[in-house]
């Protein structure tokens, strides 16, 4: 395997939860509405209709730039992308080329050391964030092909990041995180079953043999990193990993026959599983970009630039809960996967602190103990904040210890433990800690320690 080394990119597509659309006042929110009755002459390309772009759609792609580290560009402009197809009314697409809104981002994804401390293992790239329009949507009914312009010029975002990954486990998890992250932004919903997030990756091999110094391999490593296939628009992060490891079989398979795989876009077949060829993929020029006459560049100011604040992400979140609060790993990366989840968290946290102090409960490990309760789902984060806070309270407050049934486990494990109490007789005092920690086994913690140990010590001594 270790000859043929897997290069992965991602173009992701997501669709901005703006009010209108991306050059004309329809409303952007189409979904499960009647087909073609969000448009207008400027989203269904009519001769002289001119498009306006929607501010808060370029202050989010900016903010999505920011968020994803990428440097922001304060120079930027909209081309015209040309291609035929009966869901794109103008026959060309409004987007961008050479000037994206931001470029050379990077996505670090943190993990848990021994230590429970976090550090960034993986850090995947961005190459670049640019704003576009959606196309509308083909419908295949009975009695032929529909079209439904409801979708055509919805803000849409395209994230693509560089060829760094090489396994579909790392693109899955990226990808988890990428949802998240654009979630907490609250630009869009990121819901793939909609379609407001749209993933396509892009799979070649580098073959390891190509440093091999045949002439018939360094003619093959050549042409190994020129191919590449895309595959379009998949819409759940379990198919893009199955897409992307049959692919991953597809390719090696036809290098291991000494062929080389075809520059193509296919399809994936969630079904069967299987990708499928579609197209022979366009090279840029295919496109006849150039810069969209109707608009004029976009200039940001650094003062601008600055203003689009992003809030705390949930790396960041994750980082605060493990040296703030002693949270461990696994609980942190749970509580903060959605925004809602984790505010309420932070809400508890924040509200429980007096009561905590006012009842003198010793309990160091209250805001471990609430995240578990959420964690586990004991309580539902549906419950108000004061509810949520009283159950809690209940649960750490001190047990009453029934003194009955304590003097009796008491008796019994010093029975059968003749040992330990003679051994402690005869001086060794640590030996008293075994039998506290039988005590405290039977009791299933619902005993004090000190307590416990206090007690077996005066029944020793009068023996
Ligand atoms: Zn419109």
């Amino acid at each position: 395997m270790n000859d043929y080394q897997p290069v992965i990119g991602l173009e992701i597509h997501v669709e901005l939860k703006t009010f209108s659309k991306m050059f004309c006042q329809c409303p952007a929110f189409y979904f499960q509405k009647p087909p073609n009755t969000q448009v207008c002459p400027v989203c269904l390309g009519l001769p002289g209709a001119l498009p306006v772009p929607n501010q808060k759609a370029i202050e989010w792609t900016i903010l999505i730039g920011k968020a994803l580290n990428c440097k922001i560009n304060r120079f930027s402009k909209f081309d015209r992308k040309h291609y035929f197809y009966p869901d794109l009314p103008k026959g060309y697409q409004i987007s961008q080329y050479d000037e994206p809104i931001a470029v050379d981002g990077r996505v670090e994804m943190i993990s848990k050391d021994p230590t429970n401390h976090v550090s960034a293992k993986k850090i995947f790239r961005i190459r670049r964030v640019h704003l576009e329009e959606d196309t509308g949507k083909l419908i295949h009914a009975k009695n032929g092909t529909l079209v439904d312009f409801n979708r055509c010029g919805v803000p849409l975002v395209e994230i693509v990041t560089e060829p760094d990954f090489d396994n579909s486990d790392d693109v899955k998890a990226f990808l988890e995180e990428l949802q998240v992250i654009i979630r907490y932004l609250g630009v869009s919903d990121a819901d793939m079953e909609k379609g407001t997030m749209r993933m396509e990756p892009n799979i070649s091999i580098k073959s390891q043999k190509s440093k091999v110094k045949s002439q018939n391999q360094v003619r093959l490593g050549k042409k190994l990193s020129n191919y590449k296939v895309e595959i379009k628009n998949i819409n759940s992060f379990r198919f893009v990993k199955q897409a992307i490891d049959y692919e991953i079989k597809r390719q090696i398979e036809i290098l291991k026959s000494g062929k080389i795989p075809t520059q193509e876009t296919r399809g994936f077949n969630a079904e069967k599983q299987i990708t499928y060829p579609q197209r022979t993929k366009e090279e840029a020029a295919d496109y006849r970009y150039f810069p969209e006459p109707d608009i004029p560049s976009l200039v940001f100011t650094q003062e601008y630039i600055d203003s689009i604040k992003v809030p705390e992400l949930p790396s960041q979140k994750i980082k605060r809960y493990i040296f703030d609060f002693g949270i461990r790993f696994e609980d942190a990366f749970i509580l903060t996967r959605d925004k809602k989840v984790a505010e309420y968290f932070e809400t508890i946290i924040s509200n429980i602190k007096n009561q905590i102090a006012k009842l003198h409960i010793k309990n160091q490990n209250y805001k471990q103990i609430i995240a578990n309760f959420i964690v586990n789902k004991k309580i539902s984060t549906d419950l108000p904040v004061e509810e949520f806070i009283n159950k809690v309270i209940e649960d750490l407050k001190p047990k009453e210890v029934d003194k009955g049934l304590l003097n009796e486990v008491i008796d019994k494990v010093l029975k059968n433990n003749p040992k330990p109490v003679k051994d402690y007789q005869k001086g060794k005092t640590n030996a008293i800690m075994f039998l506290v920690g039988q005590v405290m086994k039977e009791m299933k913690g619902k005993a004090e320690a000190k307590i416990v140990r206090e007690e077996i010590e005066r029944r020793i001594n009068k023996e």
